[in-house]
């Protein structure tokens, strides 16, 4: 073991704060033995160490239309595009349904800054599926949130309580990177870090939950993604708000910014995975969940990293359009999750989107139709 590895394990063991030159030096470590066996022992301290749990969910995704033109994005259309479209309400329930029969209950609802809908539009959508169906509602980005915003000309605070009072359970943190030199290179026209975080912050005064997600892998560097880390790490110390910190590999395919980055750039390695999952257990030391990626990183590496400090397995995505649309697609059926947490030594527990553990789900769950994991076309333009 070489003189940083004790300094650091003497730290983890200690009960210590890694500092983000511990965290850099980790990030450029090829032992991967010593960061499984270090963060797995971080993971036992802090999470079940006997279970690994999963979620039974879909994706909804409301509208495609965004003018945003983030350059990594590969699922959006611009207002006025013949492939634009906004889900009625009534096909929103329908597919609200199906997930409660297969056994489900999170809607991972998402879209794009469809500059025609306003507050009301949400608060509507919210509270018809709340009236129709016992779903858990973990939705919106910050950048959508901060549209709404905008456009119903209300303060963040304000447009976080509606959306809530109407029944929004809990933020999806997606954030990217929380360093602005990567923002202005990748999604110049989303909000500044600064601005992530205030949403974040008055989320979780508000009561509403969120996670923190990376995406990693495009223009950053090791040192912005340790930046990030550390920046989600000082804002749970003051709010404890965030349930779980989930890192995903960029997907370039059909990307603006693949294009961008040319012949040179090379994506992200399962090391590289291996490596962000275990040090975001080490260094988010604030933060119980480290959630496994398996729809960028596939089932078989999501299950590797269950022992780099990794304790859950995310949803079932019975729906999923937004990384698809990058050429990424796997879709899992629960008994295939539940094999691959029982493959690697820990008991499945179901949870729901606060992470409170559920009964197993009925046998006719397991087997979900397959029809139900067919990715919807658009039904109506925008
Ligand atoms: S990532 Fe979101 S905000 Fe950016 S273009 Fe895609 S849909 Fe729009």
């Amino acid at each position: 073991m070489s003189g940083f590895q004790s300094d650091i394990e003497r730290k983890v063991l200690a009960g210590e704060r890694l500092t983000g030159e511990d965290a850099v030096a980790l990030l450029k470590s090829h032992d991967l033995n010593f960061l499984a066996a270090l963060a797995d022992w971080k993971r036992k301290q802090v999470t079940d160490p006997a279970r690994v749990t999963y979620n039974i969910g879909r994706n909804i995704n409301y509208t495609n239309v965004c003018w945003v033109r983030c350059k990594f994005c590969a699922f959006y259309r611009k207002p006025g595009d013949d492939e634009g479209y906004v889900l009625p309400v009534e096909t929103v329930l329908e597919k609200c349904g199906e997930l409660v029969r297969a056994g489900g209950r999170e809607v991972l609802l998402q879209g794009g800054l469809h500059p025609k809908l306003k507050i009301e539009w949400y608060e509507d959508l919210l509270r018809a599926m709340k009236a129709a169906w016992p779903v858990d509602i973990h939705g919106f980005s910050s950048t959508e949130i901060n549209y709404i915003a905008h456009i119903s000309r209300l303060s963040l605070e304000e447009t976080l309580r509606r959306l809530r009072d109407a029944g929004l359970d809990s933020i999806p943190g997606a954030a990217e990177m929380i360093v602005d030199s990567v923002r202005d290179a990748i999604a110049p026209f989303k909000e500044k870090s600064e601005r992530w975080t205030e949403l974040m912050r008055t989320a979780h005064r508000l009561g509403i939950p969120t996670t923190a997600t990376m995406m990693y892998g495009s223009v950053d560097t090791i040192e912005d993604r340790v930046e990030h880390m550390l920046r989600v790490r000082a804002l749970q110390d003051e709010t404890g708000g965030f349930k779980a910190f989930i890192p995903w590999s960029f997907a370039p395919e059909g990307t603006e910014l693949q294009a961008e980055l040319g012949p040179g750039w090379k994506p992200a390695t399962s090391f590289d995975y291996l490596r962000i999952a275990a040090v975001a257990r080490l260094v988010l030391d604030n933060i119980p969940h480290i959630q496994a990626s398996w729809v960028t990183q596939g089932p078989r590496i999501a299950q590797i990293a269950l022992k780099f400090g990794v304790d859950d397995f995310g949803s079932t995505m019975m729906e999923e359009n937004v990384v698809s649309s990058t050429g990424v697609s796997f879709l899992m059926p629960i008994a295939e999750i539940q094999r691959i947490i029982r493959d690697a030594g820990y008991v499945p527990q179901l949870r729901d989107t606060q992470y409170r553990p559920l009964p197993d789900p009925p046998d006719e769950a397991v087997l979900l139709d397959p029809q139900l994991l067919k990715i919807q076309p658009p039904v109506e333009r925008a």
